[in-house]
């Protein structure tokens, strides 16, 4: 489908507020998983796996890389019973160079090059050059020195520890001719794990001694570029992968765990690559961003989680990017002022 220009803003939209602080939105009200919906909509369950797994997404592509990383890229087995530099350099090199393929390409596509100039981009601010509140007084130096430092460090370290773990027989090992179905679902159900693990995980950022510690760091970004997307403090990096010490006692195989941990470090690239969609030659690519999160970036006291589970529909802080939730999140705003 050919992407025109966002049709003219309504009467209505111009005099918002809200709507001047966007360049572009998408459809709204932003809609979660209908999974947790009650009475359940069979269809729209289908319809929503359909659009986030079997479409061209980024999902998808992490989906495939997984299984590339696990049969080219991956040390063999045998190889990490111990902890030894070759296999463990071998691993970091590689997700260093996953890191800079998927974050440099998206940064140069969208920002150096600005090929699809500002359509389907969120925030019409450019990235902050020259400001002290950024490390090397750049937000893009900023974000990629605490994403190549620290970020693919704690990802590879996780990672290193978990093969160090199947190798030993230490983490529980699924084989696919043992246990088909599962193998499969498995698939399905990592991402609504993060899911509830991040909300509860970023409500604790949140906390503030945590939040002045770590999380601040990373909401140095108020607009936000694919760089931005795993920039955060040692701290925060350990908390949001230990996502994936759930496979220590839910029997998985090691390309789980591998896509497990690709989903949580380069979805967070292209979440917040800060458009909704790659367009090339005008067609819509692929899907990108996040608009959920985005307005997270921009407001703070709203969506903590991700659309995959309602935790923000349920605690009062969703905000599903029409006026009248506006409203609501500056109210919350005000009284969570009034309380502190
Ligand atoms: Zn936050
Ligand atoms: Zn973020």
């Amino acid at each position: 489908m050919s992407v025109t220009e966002p049709a003219e803003r309504s009467a209505e939209e111009a005099s918002s507020r809200f709507a001047r602080e966007w360049n572009w939105r998408p459809r709204r009200p932003v809609e979660l998983s209908p999974l947790f919906v009650w009475p359940v909509r069979p269809l729209g369950v289908v319809k929503w796996f359909a659009a986030s797994w079997f479409a061209l997404t980024e999902r998808l592509v992490i989906l495939l890389l997984a299984f590339a990383t696990w049969f080219y890229l991956q040390p063999a087995l045998v190889r990490c019973v111990s902890f030894e530099i070759g296999w463990i350099a071998q691993m970091y090199a590689r997700n260093l160079g996953l890191m800079l393929l998927v974050a440099g390409g998206l940064h140069l596509y969208l920002y150096t090059f600005g090929k699809q100039g500002r359509r389907r981009k969120y925030d019409g601010r450019d990235l902050v050059e020259n400001h002290r509140g950024f490390t090397f007084r750049s937000q893009v130096l900023d974000n990629m020195f605490w994403t190549l430092a620290s970020g693919v460090t704690v990802w590879t370290g996780f990672e290193v520890l978990l093969m160090w773990g199947y190798a030993n027989g230490y983490v529980p090992y699924l084989t696919w001719q043992e246990h088909p179905v599962w193998f499969v679902l498995l698939f399905f159900a990592i991402p609504i794990w993060g899911s509830f693990h991040f909300y509860w995980i970023h409500r604790l950022l949140h906390w503030p001694p945590l939040y002045r510690l770590a999380h601040a760091l990373h909401h140095r970004n108020t607009n936000i570029g694919p760089w931005s997307g795993m920039s955060m403090h040692p701290i925060e990096h350990v908390l949001y992968l230990s996502t994936g010490l759930v496979h220590w006692v839910v029997a998985s195989h090691p390309v789980h765990f591998l896509f497990h941990m690709q989903v949580k470090a380069l979805e967070a690239v292209s979440s917040h690559s800060g458009y909704e969609c790659l367009l090339v030659k005008d067609r819509n690519a692929m899907r990108l961003g996040d608009f959920f999160h985005q307005m997270h970036h921009r407001y703070f006291e709203c969506n903590y989680g991700t659309l995959e589970m309602p935790w923000d529909a349920w605690f009062g802080s969703f905000h599903d990017g029409t006026d009248a939730a506006n409203e609501r999140i500056r109210e919350r705003r005000r009284q969570l002022k009034a309380q502190s």
